[in-house]
């Protein structure tokens, strides 16, 4: 099934029960926790806060969402987009546990013929936060499974909050087995575990996670230390499911960088680079980043975001220097995004028309970053590499603060890159004495500020702690709070 049937299906099902349709909110929603939207709720926070009333008491929606704490993951799990696309169904004070877990359990198991997903049940794992007798009971009623094929986890894994006082409360996921080939067995109905271990992730793949808002928090110290106040007056249901994750699972892949609407430029970059997917780790992994990495982008810029060297603009940089420098370790020194940006595009117009509309922008952005990209690295990287053959010769393992430094200053090659390109070599940088030379250079075009001005007070320099506080800067730039379940 196409990533598009499933959406629609998704969508349907829920207006079928008496959902409203809300279109995806831009990546750039205003929210001062937030770099981007990174769930489905988020448009609806108002609402789950108490400081808006809900037009309507259900809602269904496929949310556009980017993650950048996720970027280490892309390309290695078989499960981490920085951006992904996000179904969620929601309830404001409606219907609770149980109508979320008949209404998941419903789409997941129906028969294709008749609408659904037809996942089949035998593979699915229904899991709830520990001591959540009353998620257990529901799930063993709706589902007829026995309780020990519900997997019970720790508040790490399964209590959502937004980190701040607030609404709270315990979630339930569905975990897809996807068989012994993929890890290790859970041995579920024997342990009881604070959280997921990494090695079995992939095998159980968590697909849907459904949040039971039910509490009010006075205080929240950690995602397992917080003080319940009381119950909620209004008790909500806020769901997220990941299309692609389920994408790949319908679509017999082995992961979600290979589903039809990202895989033609996987296809794209093998051509243009002679390298073969599936054929050696390192080359898979990086084609997958490219192919994440160059949606990603285009989805950012389609909402209006443009490189810069801090918050959004340095991840948006960031994720496209990712993209082309990709490109060159697999082998293809030439302009990489006028090939591979369209092939991303043909497939993701079919759901937002609007990049064919804003194609014009959205490419001169992209392609004008690449070339100045390619620009800085014809000026840095011979620097670089007699620095790192340097450190080899002399058989060291670390790239001095100095040369970091140096390479950023000079040559404009942020840390980040400087980290990549040293970790490529085996090398790791003094990243401690990078950032004290930053400091202390900052330190110094302050003062020379000051000098300038006649010791008159310089506004500009209060105005530059006034946005470091104010807003994520450079090198803090993806440490973005995040409220993930
Ligand atoms: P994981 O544990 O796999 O990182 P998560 O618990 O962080 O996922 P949630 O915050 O619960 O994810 O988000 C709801 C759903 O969104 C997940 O169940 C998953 O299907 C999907 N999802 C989350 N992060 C990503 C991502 N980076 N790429 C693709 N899908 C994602
Ligand atoms: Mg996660
Ligand atoms: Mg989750
Ligand atoms: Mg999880």
């Amino acid at each position: 099934m196409d990533t598009a049937e499933i959406r629609r299906r998704f969508v349907s099902h829920f207006e079928g029960q008496g959902h409203r349709a809300v279109p995806s909110a831009s990546l750039l929603l205003d929210d001062p926790n937030l770099l981007f939207v990174n769930a489905g709720m988020v448009p609806f926070k108002p609402y789950f806060l108490g400081q808006e009333a809900p037009p309507y008491p259900r809602a269904v929606s496929v949310q556009k969402c980017v993650r950048t704490p996720d970027i280490e993951d892309v390309g290695k799990t078989t499960r981490h987009g920085t951006f992904f696309e996000m179904c969620g169904n929601f309830s404001f004070g409606d219907y609770f546990k149980e109508g979320a877990i008949e209404l998941a359990w419903d789409l997941v198991t129906k028969p294709v013929a008749d609408g659904g997903w037809g996942l089949e049940e035998s593979r699915l794992w229904p899991s709830i936060l520990q001591g959540d007798d009353e998620a257990l009971r529901l799930w063993m009623k709706v589902t007829g499974l026995p309780a020990e094929r519900i997997v019970k986890l720790g508040p790490k894994e399964n209590y959502w909050s937004m980190g701040v006082p607030g609404p709270g409360g315990p979630c339930s996921e569905i975990l897809y087995d996807r068989g012994p080939e993929y890890g290790p067995d859970g041995d579920f109905a024997t342990t009881t575990r604070t959280s997921m271990p990494t090695e079995i992730e992939d095998r159980y793949l968590e697909i849907w996670n459904l949040v039971f808002m039910q509490e009010e928090l006075s205080a929240v110290r950690s995602k397992e230390d917080f003080d319940i106040v009381g119950p909620l007056p209004k008790k909500n249901i806020d769901t997220g499911m990941g299309l692609e994750r389920v994408a790949f699972l319908m679509q017999g892949v082995e992961n979600m960088y290979e589903i039809d609407v990202m895989y033609p430029v996987i296809e794209r970059a093998e051509q243009l680079s002679g390298r073969r997917y599936g054929a050696a780790h390192e080359d898979d992994v990086r084609l997958r980043v490219v192919a994440d990495h160059v949606r990603s982008s285009m989805m950012l810029i389609g909402d209006g975001v443009t490189p810069g060297n801090d918050g959004r603009g340095y991840v948006l940089r960031r994720l496209l220097r990712r993209a082309v420098r990709s490109m060159r370790l697999l082998g293809y020194e030439d302009p990489a995004l006028p090939e591979l940006l369209p092939v991303s595009r043909d497939r993701m117009a079919e759901t937002y028309t609007e990049l064919h509309r804003d194609w014009e922008r959205i490419s001169t952005v992209a392609y004008a970053e690449e070339e100045a990209f390619r620009a800085t690295l014809r000026a840095g990287t011979q620097i670089f590499d007699l620095a790192t053959t340097a450190v080899k010769r002399g058989g060291g393992g670390q790239l001095s603060g100095d040369k970091a430094f140096a390479l950023h200053d000079t040559y404009g090659f942020p840390i980040d890159l400087t980290l990549e390109m040293a970790a490529e070599q085996g090398l790791s940088v003094d990243e401690a004495g990078f950032r004290r030379l930053m400091t202390e250079q900052r330190d110094r075009a302050k003062a020379d500020a000051r000098a300038k001005k006649g010791q008159h007070v310089d506004a500009r320099a209060y105005r530059e702690v006034a946005d470091a506080l104010g807003r994520p800067v450079e090198f803090t730039g993806y440490q973005e709070v995040v409220s993930e379940g």
